[in-house]
């Protein structure tokens, strides 16, 4: 049985229900120990019986692939529609778990060093499907007691833009918070820079303070346009003004804002591009420029050489700004950055 949003269900069956039940029937899916709505024993028996065909997670199959060091894990979702997405579980710094979820299957983005970008877009993912990518994981590592058992971080780094899809990611983000003991500052969203999103999202006063990551890829208009076409002309003069706007309203939490930047050799890793990036990351002030190795995706682009890499990272560590490196997981399962695609949804 398919059902779109258990919750929907759930209230269509029993509209009297207060809050509180409700509550109760969507904690149970995050509870350890409980695999089942039978198992459900915070429902009535006649509550049990007319939901007992829920399937447990929304989507029918998921093969798991394993890196050979063992530390990231990347899982290809066969969603009810048979379109394919994947999501990854990797060991984070301190030894727990992070996982990425994909927030859409494709993406209209289509940025050119991006796997996911070549694919185009096909529809959104439901609260439930993205939701249900780290319940997947949750479950994994209780079957596993050989591997550290908690997930600490959750990012919204995987197939996708989750801006353009706000109210799923939105309620998906409320859902984790409420369930979990994960907390905002432990959920990242990366996003390509949507500027009217971004914007939403500061004007709306019940988006959770999670922290943002913007793909930058670069401070300089026309090899960012060149790179992203949904780049365009002024867009860092207006990233800039939402950056401002951004820092007014979180004062008080004295963070900063991730630019990511992934390293493509001789296109944006130059000397003129960092000085370029050095200049705009003074003009925003509190930010944190994460450096990304490319991962191979195709013949366009070749990563930094290492010594390009080192100089870039040198200049701008060397002009006072915040930088930091993001280590390569799971290239050996296609399970890093950009490589995330999946064959059989090219259309
Ligand atoms: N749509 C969101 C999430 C994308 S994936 C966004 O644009 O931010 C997360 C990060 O991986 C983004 O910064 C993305 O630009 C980067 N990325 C994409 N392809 C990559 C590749 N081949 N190698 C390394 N990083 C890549």
């Amino acid at each position: 049985m398919f059902v779109e949003s258990r919750l929907k269900f759930y209230k269509e069956h029993y509209p009297e229900s207060p809050s509180y039940r409700l509550e109760q029937f969507e904690r149970a899916f995050f509870t350890p120990g409980i695999r089942s709505v039978e198992a459900m024993t915070t429902l009535s028996k006649t509550e049990r019986e007319t939901l007992k065909d829920l399937p447990w997670l929304t989507f029918p199959e998921t093969l798991i692939l394993t890196s050979k060091k063992q530390d990231t894990f990347k899982a290809i979702v066969t969603l009810h529609d048979d379109k394919k997405i994947e999501t990854v579980l990797m060991q984070n710094r301190r030894g727990h778990w992070t996982v990425c979820v994909s927030s859409q299957v494709g993406c209209a983005m289509a940025c050119t060093f991006c796997a996911t970008g070549t694919m185009g877009f096909t529809r959104n993912l439901t609260v439930d499907e993205i939701v249900d990518q780290y319940r997947l994981w949750v479950m994994y590592l209780e079957d596993r007691p050989e591997l550290a058992p908690r997930i600490t971080n959750i990012v919204f780094m995987g197939m996708g833009e989750p801006l353009a899809n706000y109210q799923n990611v939105k309620t998906t983000i409320e859902t984790i918070l409420r369930y979990t003991e994960i907390g905002p500052t432990r959920i990242t969203v990366s996003t390509v820079g949507l500027i009217p999103m971004l914007t939403k999202l500061l004007d709306d006063e019940t988006w959770p303070p999670v922290r943002l990551a913007v793909s930058l890829h670069s401070a300089d208009p026309t090899t960012r346009s060149a790179i992203m076409p949904s780049s365009y002309a002024n867009f860092l003069e207006k990233l800039l003004e939402w950056t401002e706007k951004y820092f007014a309203k979180f004062a008080t939490r004295r963070r900063h804002i991730t630019f990511e930047y992934v390293m493509l050799s001789k296109v944006n890793d130059t000397s003129a591009h960092a000085k370029a990036l050095i200049q705009f990351a003074r003009r925003v002030g509190k930010v944190r420029i994460n450096l990304i190795p490319y991962n191979f995706t195709g013949d366009i682009y070749r990563d930094s050489l290492p010594e390009d890499f080192a100089h870039f990272e040198n200049e701008l560590r060397e002009a006072g700004v915040l930088v930091t490196r993001r280590k390569t997981m799971g290239d050996d399962i296609a399970a890093a950055c950009g490589q995330l695609v999946v064959e059989n949804n090219k259309q």
